[in-house]
This record gives structure tokens, sequence and C-alpha cells, in this order.
């Protein structure tokens, strides 16, 4: 009798209602090494990781790799380090391809039992007479000849290659899940484990519960779009005699403009629309790590998703305002000014010889350290803070004092300023001042840095099953701007987060070296339409 317990976690919106439990719990997270990790996998694994834990339980991380034309080593490899970054530690990795014997073996069974059949109809005609609950014309071969033909099938002699292997459940039942799903085909291509062993695999609808099963799963975590697929699960285990399993679901991650399906995903890679894999704009954990967001972060946003089995489609400034919360107390402050228009003005009571200072990198949190701040007697400011000065207005050098503003020249109203002279005003009070502006002393080693923004790669909220993704590729997605920045930024290193003052948050995607500009990666803060 299965007892039902409810707990109420605190640390996250996570009601659980497992069954069993006392049996003790084993989840496992099965990715198929067919692309790299995305944020929807990256819920999916900590979800089981949070069961796994919450009941003292085991996880299994599972590689599902029965289809050698989708599947790679580099793939298999990617996702091992990026559960580790996520802080997912199954107690054990297992291959769905370790069990391909074992699977033959049920499929032989299932044949045995009369619940199997080989079936050579054309694939376009299989799924016309699936879709209208015909059976097929070989429904009905004898238990020897499908032993037969499946023993031509795992050879791939001329007449196995033309036949898959199908489990007799329903021809017409309204779950078209249920109509002889193919549990079995021929694939003449080599699997990066076990080479060209096997010349026939089994399909991911029979191998799941049957492995699942064998390893000792007590509850599969599935996405709900599998719901409909639950029932088949169920009967293979119940026409194998196997140990069942209790199914949970849970919702899939949407993001709007977002692809979050690997073949999606790979045909972004292979048209060159993105760098890689790893690229910024890209969902994949990689992507979302360059782009800024941080693992603590991404597991408060995930635990703060909850039980709902609704699917939605997210925006994705809820996860960047995660982010902001996380990096905001710790991000060093600096200075970076825009090239385009930067304007050199004069400033009488500035130091003749350039004074530097430490100053804290971070107003409110002295742990974060300190920096290099120069003070001369020529400062550079950008051109759209110049342009909104007026002669004889006090204005604030943001860390320094107050100043006024004693000469601006400004020939065309509508255009540039082209001569500006402020006079240090030390004693005036900085809480007054309406404008507070960013500067940077001339005389420093100046730092040469590309401030890189991004947007969506497509450009429509969800792509609807027929609709087709190359008619909403977006072409404008990367915009980089040339700045320079305060001397501090020369000792940077790639993966530091920061905040150039009145910019925004910031990841250092390539320190500055050998005459090269840094390369910063500007973080969205949550803020909507950014
Ligand atoms: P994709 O279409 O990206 O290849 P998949 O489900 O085919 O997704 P798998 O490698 O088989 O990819 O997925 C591993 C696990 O991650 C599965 O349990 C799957 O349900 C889960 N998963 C995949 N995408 C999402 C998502 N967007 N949200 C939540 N879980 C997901
Ligand atoms: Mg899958
Ligand atoms: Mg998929």
């Amino acid at each position: 009798v299965a007892s039902k317990k409810k707990t109420k976690s605190k640390e996250s919106n996570f009601e659980i209602g497992l069954l069993d439990t006392d049996k003790g719990v084993v989840t496992r997270f099965p990715p198929e090494p067919s692309g790299y990790l995305h944020i929807g996998h990256a819920k999916a694994a900590m979800l089981n990781q949070y069961f796994a834990e919450h009941y003292k339980g085991k996880l299994i991380i599972r590689f599902d790799d029965t289809n050698p034309t989708k599947e790679k080593q580099e793939f298999q490899d990617s996702i091992v380090k990026d559960l580790e970054l996520l802080g997912i530690k199954g107690d054990v990795i297992t291959y769905t391809s370790d069990h391909f014997d074992a699977l033959y073996e049920k499929a032989i069974d299932l044949i045995q039992l009369g619940k199997a059949y080989c079936d050579d109809t054309i694939q376009e005609q299989m799924r016309t007479e699936r879709m209208n609950g015909v059976a097929s014309a070989r429904r009905e071969r004898t238990v020897e000849e499908n032993l037969r033909i499946f023993g031509e099938m795992a050879k791939s002699s001329e007449e196995g290659v033309k036949n898959c292997l199908r489990a007799k459940m329903s021809v017409d039942n309204p779950n078209k899940a249920m109509r002889d799903p193919v549990i079995y085909r021929c694939n003449p291509e080599k699997h990066h484990r076990t080479g060209d062993k096997y010349k026939i695999y089994p399909t991911y609808d029979f191998a799941c519960p049957i492995v699942d099963s064998i390893e000792g799963v007590t509850h599969a975590l599935r996405t709900i779009e599998y719901r409909d697929r639950n029932p088949q699960y169920w009967w293979f285990l119940e026409a194998l005699g196997l140990r069942k399993v209790h199914v949970w679901d849970f919702s899939r991650l949407n993001f709007i403009k977002t692809v979050l399906s690997k073949r999606k995903l790979a045909w972004f890679v292979e048209q060159g629309l993105v760098t890689g894999w790893d690229d910024p704009r890209f969902p994949t954990v990689r992507g979302i790590r360059r782009r800024g967001l941080t693992i603590e972060a991404l597991k408060q946003f995930i635990l703060s998703q909850g039980p709902s089995k609704n699917v939605v489609n997210l925006d994705w400034t809820i996860i960047w305002a995660f982010n902001k919360k996380v990096i905001d107390p710790v991000a060093p402050r600096h200075t970076a000014l825009l090239d385009q228009g930067l304007l050199t003005a004069k400033l009488i009571g500035g130091p003749d010889t350039p004074v530097t200072e430490d100053k804290p990198k971070h107003a409110k949190n002295p742990e974060v350290g300190q920096k290099k701040v120069v003070m001369g007697n020529t400062v550079l400011i950008e051109q759209a803070d110049a342009k909104t000065f007026k002669e004889g207005e006090e204005i604030t050098l943001m860390g320094w004092g107050n100043a006024f503003v004693t000469k601006i020249a400004r020939p065309d109203a509508e255009g540039d300023v082209t001569e500006l002279e402020l006079t240090l005003h030390l004693e005036g009070d900085f809480k007054k001042t309406e404008k507070k502006v960013t500067w940077l002393a001339k005389d420093q080693n100046l730092v040469d840095v590309e401030l890189v923004d991004f947007d969506y790669l497509i450009t429509k909220d969800k792509i609807e099953d027929d609709e087709d993704i190359k008619d909403f590729i977006n072409k404008s997605t990367m915009f980089t701007e040339k700045a320079i920045a305060d001397c501090n930024i020369a000792d940077v290193k790639e993966d530091d987060i920061l905040q150039f003052e009145r910019k925004g948050y910031y990841r250092c995607d390539q320190p500055a070296k050998d005459g090269k500009p840094a390369v910063f990666f500007c973080i969205p803060t949550g803020k909507v339409g950014k």
C-alpha cells in the first residue's frame, strides 16, 4: 500500500508529495548527448537532485544514448562539465547503451509474448494508418516470423533494414501514443560508445521504462508533454513483468523569443548565426553564464518556479532580476565613458600633477576592496552629459566633489559641445546638485574597452509548430560600443562581474591583452526592455 507523505520545504516552493518514499527514493536525470545543456535541462537536473537530497535518496545521471545519428562524445563531455558547474552531483553515471543487450532480450521477450511485431510498412503509410486508427498489414505476423525478421534487423540485412519493431498495444486507442509505437529500428551509423557493435537501436519510449526499472529508479520525473506517453511507459513495465516506477510530471521551462530544443540550437550553430554553443545569446548553461548569469541566481530562480504544471512562456526579466540581487552587493564599481564624442574638459582647481587615491570599489561593501582613483586638472566627460550643462550650473563629479560649469561652448545648438571648463568647488553639497556625472582624469593609464549588448535571436515570442523558425531570425543581435575605462580595468580577469557606473553590470569576456581592448558583455538587470 502506498503511503502518502506531504511536506512543504522551506527553501523552495516545491510541494513534495512523492509516493512510497519510505522504501528509498531514486531519481534520474537522463540527458541525451545530442547537444549542450540548456536552462530547461538545468531545471530538470536540479529538480531531480532536489528530490533525491530531500528524501536522502540517490540521483542517477543517465546518458540516454539510443540514437547514434544525433549523439557525440563532445556533447557527453560538455554535459558532464556543465552538471559539475551547476553543482549537480549524481551518485552514479550510467548509460542506456550499457543496457543494449538487456533491451534486446526484452524485445525478444515481447515478441515471444505476441506483444511486438516487425513491420515494413513504408513510413508515410504507417503515419497515416496510425492517424486513422487502421491496423498494419503486418500486425498478425507469427511469433516465428517476427523472431526471424528481428534477427535480420539485428544484422541489418537487406530485408532487416526495411523493418522496424513495433509494440502491439492498440490500433485505435484515442491516445495516439498507444497506437503500436515503434520500439526498435535499424541505424547504420557508428555509436560514440558502442561503435559498430549494434546495428539496431531501441527508441527512447521503449528504453526509458525498462532502464528506469532495471536501475532501481523509484520516481521518474518527466516534463508534462510526456503525459500522453505515461500509459505506454506503464504498458511496457506491465507487459514485461517489471517493477513499477512512479511518474511525477513537472512543467517544461519555456522563455519568450527563445529556442529550447537541441535540434534547433544545433541549427543556429551550423548556420553560423551564433559563435558556438556557448554564445551569450544562447539559453545554454554556457551561454547564459557568459552573458553574466550566476549559478546562484539560476538555482534561486528554478526553486522559485514552484510545482506549477502549467506550461508558460516566461520572460527573461524574472531570472535577471534574481541575478541582480546576487551581483549588486558584490560587483565592484568602475567608470567607463563612451568614445563617441568624448570631451576633454579643463578643470580649474584640479591638481597640476595627478594625484592617485585609494577608494572603495563598492560604497556599501568594504569587502569588495579598494581601487585607484586618479585626479588631475584635465578630465574626460561624455558628450551626452556635457550637452545638458549650462554655464554657471553646479554639478557633481561622482566620487570626487562638486564643480561649477564656468565655460561652455556649443556653436551649434543641436551639435556637440566644443569646449568645456569646470571649476572645482569641493565645499559644494552633492546632495543639492541635479547632475552627477561620471568622469575620468585624462592623465592615467586608461584602458580601451568594448561594451557589447545583445538582443534575442528570434523576433517572435513563441514559434508555433507549423511555423518556420527561418522566418523569425533577428538580423541584428549584437551591438558593440567603444569606450575607455579607468586604470583598474587593466587588472580585470575573464568572468569578473562589475558595474560601470550609470551604465550597468558587465561581465568581462576577454581581458585587455596585447593592445586589444577588453571586451565586456552587458548583463541584463530584469528591467523590461533591457
Ligand atoms: P531538447 O528538445 O532540448 O533536446 P529533450 O527533452 O529532448 O530536450 P533530453 O536531453 O532528452 O532533451 O532532456 C533531458 C531531460 O531534460 C529530460 O528529462 C527532459 O524532460 C528535460 N528537459 C528538456 N527540456 C526541458 C525544458 N525546457 N524544461 C524542463 N525540462 C526539460
Ligand atoms: Mg529527449
Ligand atoms: Mg527534444
